[in-house]
């Protein structure tokens, strides 16, 4: 069995969906196919929540209009038959009629997971619609019977395999499983989900819990490359990552993965491999335990990070003055991404402002706090770059002109994570394409 994950351009045109269900009937292995909300969804329902937070429910409204009006033009491209069209208008018609019950209550977070997890609920409908239609075989796997959180929002693996297996048990003849990405249950029961591009990280799960033999993330470009293709001009796809090199990136913004979705693979050791729906003949990524070769592999960057620095006469010999630090952190739950330290001060980052009020109050007895918002992480990723000279001495000398205010250097054998102000973000990832790749 393997799983195939198409994204949200991947669904997003009544097109898109017609070439994806080719691809999967031309499988010969049994799948479960993940899907993304069509693309543009689930930004319109963050807006939707966004505008009911702010009782703000004339505006809601005419977005949920809004985008009622792109499902139904949609499902006129999608299905040729009067019976399948009035069969997927009804369907898409329940959850704008929920949308629309929501516009009377009064809001709470719970009913803002609600309205999110509406787009992959109805982009898996208006495919299962369209399968029936073209008579391909299929069950329709609820993720919110299986997916499952805990109370600190890390997926129930144990739980998620014994569900899913059953759910997959009641469907032995069929050889396509529709299920939704992103969506899930939290410890109360009640919808969740597994954050913004949280549809890889479902296939992932997903892929670890049945044992697949490969998990494949379908997209709108032919792979993991070695730049931001949205910031740089000339960008190049790579063969083969290890999951570290992968996971890597992912975490330190390259946006084609969710931060977390590496993990899964790697603890079931499952291939994944990056395509496009596009251009699926193209080769794409392999991403396996192997990294394939030593040196540079990619640059990627993280927005939104603060910085904080903590400076004090006390840290000076003393010992127990990291720890202390840590604990404020560990209280509000909040990840330290860079760390360096001198005789006298600690610099580190974080990228939420979430808790950040509090954790510079309960930061003030340790000495003199500064703070410095909307710097960018640029992260080099590749196999033993860290023990590859030449790799310092390019790198170096191709951000001679850049502010680096900090540098992550040894901390893991494949990545050398630079912390510029956001502003220095397309000249850094430019002359770092230059220099580092000759791009
Ligand atoms: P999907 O909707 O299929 O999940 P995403 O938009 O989440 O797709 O991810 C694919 C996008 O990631 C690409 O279109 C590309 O602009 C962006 N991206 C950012 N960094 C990289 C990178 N290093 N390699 C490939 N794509 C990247
Ligand atoms: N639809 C969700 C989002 O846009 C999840 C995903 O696409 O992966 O964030
Ligand atoms: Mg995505």
């Amino acid at each position: 069995m393997k799983v195939m994950k198409f994204g949200g351009t991947s669904v997003g045109k009544p097109e898109r969906m017609h070439s994806i269900a080719e691809l999967i009937t031309k499988e010969s292995e049994p799948a479960i196919v993940v899907l993304s909300a069509l693309s543009g969804t689930t930004n319109a329902l963050v807006e939707i929540s966004k505008n009911l937070a702010e009782n703000e429910r004339n505006v809601a409204k005419q977005n949920i209009d809004k985008l009622e009006q792109h499902y139904e033009t949609f499902i006129e491209g999608l299905l040729k038959t009067p019976e399948a069209n009035k069969k997927a208008h009804l369907a898409i018609g329940e959850h704008f009629e929920f949308l629309n019950i929501i516009l009377k209550i009064s809001f709470s977070e719970a009913l803002n997971k609600d309205i999110l997890a509406q787009g992959e609920l109805m982009s898996t409908k208006l495919f299962s619609a369209y399968l029936d239609e073209a008579g391909i075989g299929h069950a329709l796997l609820p993720a919110l019977d299986f997916m499952q959180i805990d109370a600190h929002e890390e997926p129930q693996i144990g739980n998620i395999k014994v569900k899913l297996s059953q759910l997959v048990a009641q469907h032995k003849d069929k050889k396509i499983f529709i299920t939704q990405g992103y969506i899930c249950r939290n410890s109360k029961g009640e919808v969740d989900n597994l954050k913004r591009g949280g549809s890889d990280y479902s296939a992932s799960l997903i892929a670890g819990a049945i044992n697949a033999s490969v998990c494949e993330i379908w997209t709108d470009i032919s792979g993991m490359h070695n730049n931001d293709p949205r910031v740089v001009k000339k960008t190049v796809a790579i063969d083969q990552l290890s999951f570290d090199e992968a996971a890597e990136l992912a975490y330190f913004g390259a946006k084609i993965l969710h931060p977390a979705s590496i993990w899964p693979a790697q603890h079931y050791n499952i291939p994944v491999r990056l395509l496009n729906t596009m251009e699926p003949e193209a080769k794409g990524t392999l991403i396996t335990e192997e990294a394939g070769s030593v040196g540079v592999k990619a640059v990627a960057a993280k927005d939104g990070i603060v910085a904080i620095k903590i400076k004090s006469s006390r840290m000076l010999l003393a010992y127990g003055f990291l720890r202390k630090i840590f604990e404020v952190f560990e209280k509000y739950r909040t990840s330290i991404d860079m760390i360096t330290t001198s005789e006298v001060a600690v610099s580190l980052t974080i990228d939420s402002k979430d808790n950040l009020e509090d954790i510079l109050q309960e930061l003030e007895p340790f000495g003199t706090v500064e703070v410095d918002e909307n710097q960018t992480i640029v992260s080099i990723v590749g196999n033993e770059i860290v023990q590859t000279p030449e790799v310092m001495k390019l790198l170096f000398d191709s951000i001679s002109n850049i502010p680096v205010r900090m540098v992550s250097y040894g901390g893991s054998k494949h990545n050398i994570s630079l912390l510029i102000p956001g502003e220095f973000k397309t000249l850094t990832l430019q002359v770092l394409n230059k220099g580092l790749f000759g791009l």
